[in-house]
């Protein structure tokens, strides 16, 4: 079996579900470039643990973990099933660290959101990840090391977040507003960092100062980037979607990385 290629999507508001954009048609045209896996596993902003945590129930269910929208996108389901034995593999690729196998998530809209457009066939099997809370990047970074294996195993391993989140900061209004130089200047110096390959740049974000501050005000759609990057290996060229920032603050940038 050869060796998969790895995604990171930037997400969007949850409502890109339900559209039809430049940003659905990206997330299209990747998927159809890595093909159909055995089985995904995806690591979103959306759930962070208390430990490290892997879903392993066999039919998860689709949450709908937000607020004021309309009725149509509650009703969207996103029946793929889970991999309770890839769920077991992960934790044995992790151990001796201590990965909870957990019944109670399911697929959150960092990851169904996607999906939907990605593989909208619901047919490949997918498991999610969470992000332990107490980690530090640099071991964050490790995890999605330890996981590299997958990779020539069948599984894609896909992350799903934003580089550039600043919620309180954006010009809602106006979706292709210039962006703040805060905003475009990280975004820039991370996907600089992606391309030559330079990880290291990216799991220290935290030491330049106020554009990483401003873009990364917390860290939960930021820290999905450092399980992709840990599962590239050396050498692995990146190709970028044409990547923009909407509404000021919000990156959309997505990165394949590994696709030959
Ligand atoms: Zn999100």
């Amino acid at each position: 079996m050869s060796r998969l290629p790895i995604v990171f999507f930037g997400h969007g508001s949850p409502m890109v579900a339900l559209e039809q954009s430049e940003v659905t048609r990206q997330w299209k045209a990747m998927a159809d470039r890595i093909g159909k896996p055995k089985a995904i596993l995806c690591i979103s902003a959306h759930w962070q643990t208390r430990g490290t945590a892997v879903t392993a129930m066999p039919q998860p269910r689709t949450i709908h973990d937000f607020g004021a929208f309309p009725q149509a996108l509650f009703d969207m389901q996103y029946p793929a099933p889970g991999d309770p034995e890839l769920a077991a593999r992960v934790a044995e690729l992790l151990a001796p660290m201590p990965v909870k196998l957990d019944n109670g998530w399911g697929f959150d809209h960092g990851t169904w959101t996607v999906l939907v457009h990605a593989y909208p066939e619901a047919d490949v099997p997918v498991i999610q990840l969470g992000m332990d809370l107490a980690k530090t990047p640099q071991q964050h970074f490790d995890v999605g090391r330890a996981l590299r294996p997958l990779r020539d195993e069948g599984v894609l391993i896909m992350a799903t977040g934003n580089i550039v989140h600043n919620l309180p900061a954006m010009d809602w209004g106006n979706p292709a507003a210039t962006p703040y130089p805060w905003a475009q200047g990280f975004n820039d110096t991370m996907c600089e960092a992606i391309a030559k390959d330079t990880p290291q740049t990216v799991i220290d974000y935290e030491t330049l100062g106020d554009a990483a501050r401003y873009s990364v005000p917390s860290s939960d759609h930021f820290l999905p980037l450092l399980y992709f990057l840990g599962a590239r290996h050396e050498g692995e060229m990146a190709e970028f979607a044409p990547h923009f920032i909407q509404h000021k603050s919000l990156s959309m940038t997505s990165v394949l990385i590994g696709a030959d």
